[in-house]
């Protein structure tokens, strides 16, 4: 460890780690190491990138060095990750100035794996030695025939040319770009299409040399590991191999201006769309620097208070005065110097003054008025709770904390820790609540702020057909000025790309990239951690498990039917329950009162299929986090709201239905591979018929037809919300899910019993109903210009372990290739449910026929697949990682009551995993005559376009608008 020197090491508790911040001696490396217990390992090795162009040489960069390496001389590092590695997280990032490069995993030896890669892929990939990679994810000129037109391609142009094809990506841009005239966050840092073709192959090598070496890289190490013997492999295998080197990467300070700057930007919009209606407009203001925690949260609270609360008084009063259709703030964080935005969109051309002014005024009222305390208090209770719970989903928590203290230690090498020190600051802002300094923070950056502009994106029909033309004539006279030797040129490197990206890498280059044995993973599967009792009729399991002081509570009251009347309102108990007024709350208080006591509170009704007998059981359902302290306030608000919701303000009911409506609708347009295949089990499989009446197609013809016939159907309405309600919280089946200590585990069980002592009486099921499979085989008509094609079918047989491997093939290989490579669809994914459903669906998809075909052809494949040991085993532990993705404390809790519902068992679950790591080529093959018999029954379901319905108008029963 001599080859470090310790500039500060400090215990942080809210993290609970020991952090040790190193400088390599020899290179001026900058290493920050957090010591804890936490099994989830996070590596990331990052460099400060500034930019003084747009030609998106950063973002190139971070694409290229993950296209092999000198110890990893494969084309493609990264994808090999992602299907064989025990990864939890695996990716890389580009900022407006740096580049970071995070993995994570709870493996020791695939830690190391996943580190060796990425150390070599930043420090020595293949770019100097083949151009071809700068050609292929850069730019480069196409030209197959001489006669034929010059084209530009690539794969950071393309991604580059749907971000700016998107009013919000250049909104972003056009933001910094009008706030920093003097520093590198005036240019893009991911490339403008208009600029890339601008950057030279020579010009790129020279940023990475310039830039990716130590004495300018942050290495991050975070987990339970022997950090010795990890920073010594680090310095013997790169660091010590380089000098220091002196780099000037800093980020100067943007001097504020004089006076706010007026900024204009044309922007695309469709033909059929209105110009005067589409005006946006965005007042943006530079508050202080990033370094200034205290005042970051401050910001926050304040934007809670403001614009983003139910009722926020900014928001109201830009809606009120009618400016826009949708009104929206941002705080961009990850800078310098930290911006804050408030944004109408959809706005009038005539609105801007209004907009400006309304902004105004109402901050001043503001501040003359003070702000609600009780809302400050609520969002700081709030944020204090997501710090002490640290639960981030999927993301590793170590790597939030890095991504987090990354806005901190960039522009100041001495103190990465102060950013995850908040327990002292919280209590300073606590006390600040008493003072003005809320209201002085809104005066000082808000309204006498002079650095800050307002940026109008004005719309205009036709601009990206006027800037492609434009695009295709400066190419064409490009073309006409060229020698023939110089066309000869480019199609002799046209077809030398084609030829580089047709070869395969050999078996030799895929064996460098190191893959685990079977042995190296536990042949246990996860146990399940609750303890099941009984007592007065309800079922209690308890999870008594390290929770920081949470207590996590899923309080589920399950009937065997549901009413047919009340299968659509199932959704709705999430959206309308607690949103509307009761005896003693209006909505307003009501949100402020639960935000200031609660983690998370919220109703929810479901339904669920138990795995043995199939049996479907319908639920309502109450979820809360909490500290101790508070364990009895949910049952507080859930009786307030079962038994005073005000089911006669209809007028709010209908808002809380144009807003489901509203979300309902962006679901389909964007999340339509889920809504399409749930839609194509929907047509045999009664659970998803129940899915897609709740929250699919089934749910949007509902809530469509409701709110056209709303005057007379609105007491019906009204009427059903209640009886679905009280038909659903009923005495008798009880089960309550919740995980923290025994103590506080006493008490919920005395709550519980009390709460359920008010609940309704059973009630008679009466509307009573049967399922009726139909195969509608139905395409809806959307005015995208994508497809999300789906098709599903049940098999007759067993379900079996190996059909985890079997999907991971599917995923990253058969249809990664046809689909995504060959076929241009961002995304295609395939599961088998364990009641033998297989389900194939695709994600923006270009196509139609030929995914559909891709479906159908996937028995021949998996008959015939054929790969040698070591390639089979990479699945294997692909699928694995799936299985074992480590849980939040929130997961594991919710964990179980999945478990005891669905009645999964620890015995099938090991008979599972069992067949998973003993998956053979045979074990596969056999497989294959489950997909035939799914995909014969012939179901298909597709959300796209008009075109591309209409041409394969035959495969489909029914066609429709949406
Ligand atoms: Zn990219």
């Amino acid at each position: 460890m001599e080859q470090f020197e310790v500039i500060k090491k400090e215990k942080i508790d809210e993290i609970d780690s020991l952090g040790t911040l190193y400088k390599h001696k020899k290179t001026g490396a900058r290493v920050l190491v957090f010591e804890n217990e936490d099994d989830n390992k996070v590596f990331s090795v990052g460099f400060r990138t500034p930019v003084t162009d747009s030609t998106g040489v950063p973002h190139i960069i971070e694409h290229t060095v993950l296209c092999g390496s000198e110890k990893y001389p494969i084309k493609d590092p990264f994808m090999e990750l992602a299907k064989g590695s025990l990864n939890t997280f695996l990716n890389a990032m580009t900022y407006p100035d740096k580049t970071i490069y995070p993995v994570a995993s709870t493996n020791a030896q695939d830690f190391k794996n996943l580190m060796s890669v990425y150390m070599d892929a930043v420090f020595n990939p293949n770019i100097y030695k083949e151009e071809n990679i700068f050609k292929q994810e850069g730019w480069h000129y196409e030209l197959e025939n001489p006669e034929d037109e010059l084209k530009i391609n690539g794969i950071v142009y393309s991604e580059m040319k749907g971000v700016y094809s998107s009013a919000d990506g250049v909104l972003d841009r056009i933001t910094l770009t009008s706030l920093f005239p003097d520093n590198g966050y005036f240019n893009e840092s991911g490339g403008d299409p208009v600029n890339i073709p601008d950057l030279t192959y020579e010009n790129y090598l020279d940023f990475h040399r310039r830039y990716y070496h130590p004495s300018n890289c942050y290495i991050y190490l975070y987990g339970d590991m022997d950090v010795e013997e990890r920073l010594e492999w680090i310095d013997k295998e790169y660091l010590s191999k380089y000098d220091y080197l002196e780099i000037d990467s800093s980020i100067p300070l943007q001097k504020a201006f004089a006076k706010e700057n007026d900024f204009e930007y044309e922007y695309s919009i469709g033909d059929e769309e209105n110009e005067n209606e589409n005006y946006i407009y965005s007042k943006n203001f530079v508050v202080g620097e990033s370094n200034d925690i205290k005042l970051n949260i401050a910001i926050h609270a304040i934007e809670y208070a403001l614009m983003e609360m139910p009722g926020a008084r900014l928001k109201e009063a830009l809606i009120k005065a009618g400016i826009g259709k949708d009104i929206s703030s941002a705080y961009e964080g990850d800078l310098l110097q930290p911006v804050y935005s408030i944004v109408a969109k959809y706005a009038k051309k005539e609105d801007k003054e209004k907009f400006l002014k309304v902004i105004d005024d109402t901050l001043k009222e503001v501040v003359e008025e003070g702000l609600e305390k009780d809302v400050l208090k609520a969002y700081l209770f709030k944020r204090e709770f997501e710090d002490k719970e640290q639960d981030y989903g999927s993301y590793p928590k170590g790597l939030m904390f890095d991504l987090n203290l990354m806005n901190t230690w960039l522009y100041d090498d001495t103190n990465p820790f102060a950013v995850l020190k908040t327990d002292a600051i919280y209590e300073d802002l606590k006390k600040e609540l008493e003072t003005d300094y809320f209201e002085n923070i809104i005066k000082k950056y808000l309204i006498d702020n002079t650095h800050t502009s307002l940026v109008t994106m004005v719309p205009k029909k036709g601009l990206t057909a006027e800037k492609e033309k434009a695009l295709k004539e400066k190419l064409a006279k490009k073309k006409a000025s060229m020698s023939d030797e110089e066309i000869n040129k480019i199609i002799e490197d046209t077809k030398a790309l084609k030829a580089y990206q047709k070869e395969p890498s050999t078996k030799e280059q895929l064996e460098t990239i190191p893959i685990l044995e079977i042995q190296d993973i536990n042949p246990e599967p996860r146990k399940s951690v609750a303890e099941i009792t009984k007592e007065d009729g309800i079922t209690f399991l308890h999870s008594d498990i390290n929770t920081n002081g949470i207590g996590y509570l899923n309080f589920v009251c399950s009937s065997g039917e549901i009413p047919k009347k009340y299968l659509n309102y199932i959704a709705l108990f999430r959206t309308f329950f607690g949103a509307m007024d009761t005896a003693n709350y209006s909505y307003k208080d009501l949100n402020a009162e639960i935000d200031k006591n609660l983690g998370e509170f919220f109703f929810m009704a479901s339904s669920n299929t138990n795995e043995k007998t199939e049996e479907m059981l319908f639920s309502g359902e109450i979820h809360a986090k909490m500290f101790y302290d508070k364990l009895e306030k949910p049952f507080e608000y859930a009786k307030e709201i079962i038994h005073t919701t005000k089911f006669d303000d209809y007028d709010r009911m209908k808002v809380l239905l144009e807003e489901a409506k509203a979300a309902t609708y962006q679901t389909i347009l964007t999340s339509g591979h889920v809504v399409a295949a749930n839609r194509a089990q929907s047509y045999y499989s009664k659970t998803e018929f129940v899915g897609d009446e709740a929250m699919g197609i089934g749910f949007y013809d509902f809530v469509s037809d409701m709110l056209e016939n709303y005057d007379e159907k609105k007491e019906e309405f009204a009427a059903n919300l209640k009886g679905a309600l009280e038909y659903l919280f009923v005495k008798g089946k009880v089960i309550v899910n919740y995980g923290g200590s025994k103590e506080s585990f006493e008490k919920i069980k005395e709550l519980s019993k009390d709460f359920v002592e008010d609940l309704f009486d059973k009630a008679e099921n009466d509307d009573p109903w049967e399922y009726e499979p139909e195969q509608k085989n139905e395409a809806f008509i959307t005015p995208g210009q994508v497809q999300y094609v789906a098709r599903a079918g049940k098999y007759d047989g067993e379900y079996d372990g190996s059909f985890f491997a079997l999907t991971n093939i599917m995923r990253t290989e058969y249809l990664w290739n046809n689909i995504r490579v060959l076929g241009g669809a961002y995304g295609c994914m395939n599961r088998v449910s364990k009641f033998g459903d297989v389900i194939f669906t695709s994600y923006r998809d270009p196509n139609l026929k030929s995914t559909s075909d891709t479906y159908l052809n996937a028995a021949d494949y998996i008959e015939n697949f054929d790969v040698d040991e070591r390639t089979l085993r990479k699945f294997i532990i692909g699928a694995i990682s799936g299985v074992d993705r480590p849980l939040t404390t929130g997961e594991t809790v919710a964990r179980e009551l999945a478990l005891y519902i669905t009645g999964n068992d620890y015995e099938a679950r090991k008979k599972n995993r069992h067949a998973l790591l003993n998956t053979s080529l045979e074990d596969i093959r056999k497989l294959g005559k489950y997909y035939r018999e799914a995909m014969d029954k012939g179901n298909i379901c597709v959300i796209g376009s008009k075109s591309a319905i209409e041409e394969n108008k035959d495969m489909f029963k029914t066609i429709r608008n949406i």
